[in-house]
């Protein structure tokens, strides 16, 4: 059950996509742990319904969805109104790596296409359906997106990551100004390296193994984890962050500052 760490998201409703795991299903716990409503969003619907569960129901759901359907969106999006009435925070996060190496010379571009579909069509429709919800209700709301610190530099090894990344940030800067009108907020993150199951799950590591290996990725000491780029939401939802818009936080400890 979450129990409140503070009242500053009190009421408020939030779709989490990709909320069953890593980064998400922090950002699930945290976000109800400052009183907001969470509805988690996932194609893993085990995973889903066990952390809604463990949230507890007053203050959870899980909704299948499918970030690759528009329709699925819509009706996510649809269906979090009917049962709340509101959406106020919107955190489209769902995202994959490919398993295949993707340099330029062998770029396999059906594992591109399907990328894509998640990381690049799949945020678009959910920034679309969820600003329709907010426009339409008059709620000046916060939609964050999950970029990655590779949405501002290159790796010939995920050439297709690092495009859809870029696009991510595209999307934020295009949607914040048209969005900024009504009063919502577009702004992403950029985590560094986080051992969630989709690092672990490529590097065929645990968790302890996989933050040892992350050591070096940071000039702060101690390893960077799912539980400080959900904070960095939790910021970027709040009223703290009222003024901030069409920005890309970058939540890795000074990696991408280290030269
Ligand atoms: P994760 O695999 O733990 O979580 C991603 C979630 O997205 C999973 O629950 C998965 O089921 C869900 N998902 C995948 N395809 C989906 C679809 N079609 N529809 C709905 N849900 C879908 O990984 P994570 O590291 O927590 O990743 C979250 C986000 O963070 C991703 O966008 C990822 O690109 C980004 N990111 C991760 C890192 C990292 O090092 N872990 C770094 C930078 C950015």
């Amino acid at each position: 059950m979450a129990s409140h760490t503070s009242n500053k998201l009190d009421g408020k409703v939030a779709i989490i996509t990709g909320g069953a795991s890593g980064i998400g299903e922090e950002t699930a716990r945290r976000l109800a742990n400052h009183g907001v409503y969470v509805v988690i969003a996932d194609i893993q619907d085990e995973k889903g319904h066990n952390l809604a569960a463990s949230i507890g129901s007053h203050q959870c759901t899980y909704i299948h969805c499918d970030v690759t359907d528009e329709q699925q969106v819509k009706s996510l999006v649809e269906s979090t109104l009917q049962s709340n009435g509101r959406l106020d925070i919107l955190f489209s996060n769902a995202g994959i790596m490919n398993s295949v190496k993707q340099d330029i010379l062998a770029f396999d571009i059906p594992a591109f296409e399907s990328l894509f579909a998640v990381n690049v069509r799949g945020m678009a429709a959910c920034v679309k359906h969820g600003a329709r919800a907010m426009v339409a209700g008059g709620i000046k709301g916060s939609i964050i997106c999950t970029a990655s610190l590779l949405a501002s530099t290159g790796n010939e090894n995920r050439v297709d990551y690092v495009m859809s990344k870029h696009a991510v940030l595209g999307l934020v800067r295009s949607a914040s100004k048209q969005l900024g009108a009504y009063g919502i907020q577009v702004n992403c993150i950029s985590p560094g390296a986080v051992a969630t199951p989709l690092l672990r799950g490529l590097l065929g590591v645990s968790e302890e193994e996989g933050e040892r290996m992350l050591e070096w990725s940071s000039s702060l000491k101690g390893v960077l984890k799912a539980k400080h780029v959900a904070d960095a939401v939790v910021f970027l939802a709040s009223e703290e962050a009222e003024f901030i818009n069409g920005h890309n936080l970058a939540v890795d400890g000074g990696w991408a500052g280290m030269g």
